[in-house]
Parts: C-alpha cells; structure tokens; sequence
C-alpha cells in the first residue's frame, strides 16, 4: 500500500476516472504479461471538499479504520486535519498499527 498527494486541476469526480482508467489499464497489462493482478486506486481526501455522492465519497469512509492509509498519510501530512475526521496524528492513535511493516 502507499500514499501519494497529488495537485491536479481535476475535480474529484475527473480524478477518479482517471483513476479508473488507470485501474484498467493495469488489470489489461498484468492479465497478458502475468496472470491475474489487481490494483485499487482511491481518493482518499479532495482537499477540505466532502462529497456523498454515488459515486464517490470523500474523505474516503474507510480511511479511519486503515492504518495502512493514515500512517503514510500522516508521513507526508503529519499536521493533516481530515476533514469531518480531525487530525491524522488523532486518527492513528485510535488504531492497533503494531502489525504494520513499512517497506
Ligand atoms: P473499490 O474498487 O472496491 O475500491 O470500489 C470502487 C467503487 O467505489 C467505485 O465504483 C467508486 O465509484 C466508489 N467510490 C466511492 N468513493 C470512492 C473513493 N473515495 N475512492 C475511490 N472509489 C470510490
């Protein structure tokens, strides 16, 4: 699992069709060069927007429970206040991380 921050001029609905897109090219290229593989892009946050819509919810409604998204999130945003959530450093707190191995 990883995290990346990205600046776009993409609304958040854009940003998840091209994260689709790129979701479905790569099941394309791992079935021919090595059987199944899958990858799972999500927004996870769109700035201080919060969105429920059909098809997208933002701030991402799993996030609080993973650690594997709030530890590298909090890596590259350690003073991040999630909006509706609070701050990362909160929402880590709150988990059992001691599984976690950082690569
Ligand atoms: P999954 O492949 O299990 O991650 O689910 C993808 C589905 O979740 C898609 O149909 C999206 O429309 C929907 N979805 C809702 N909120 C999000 C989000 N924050 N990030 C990615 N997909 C989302």
């Amino acid at each position: 699992n990883a995290v990346c921050e990205v600046d776009t001029h993409l609304s958040a609905l854009e940003l998840l069709y091209v994260c689709q897109a790129i979701e479905t090219k790569q099941h394309r290229v791992r079935e021919k060069k090595w059987g199944a593989r899958t990858i799972d892009l999500d927004i996870i946050t769109y700035g201080v927007q919060v969105i429920a819509s059909k098809q997208l919810i933002v701030p991402h409604p799993e996030m609080m429970n993973r650690g594997f998204v709030l530890v590298p999130l909090a890596e590259i945003e350690p003073n991040f206040k999630v909006p509706v959530l609070g701050p990362i450093q909160a929402l880590i707190d709150k988990l059992d991380i001691s599984a976690l191995i950082k690569l």
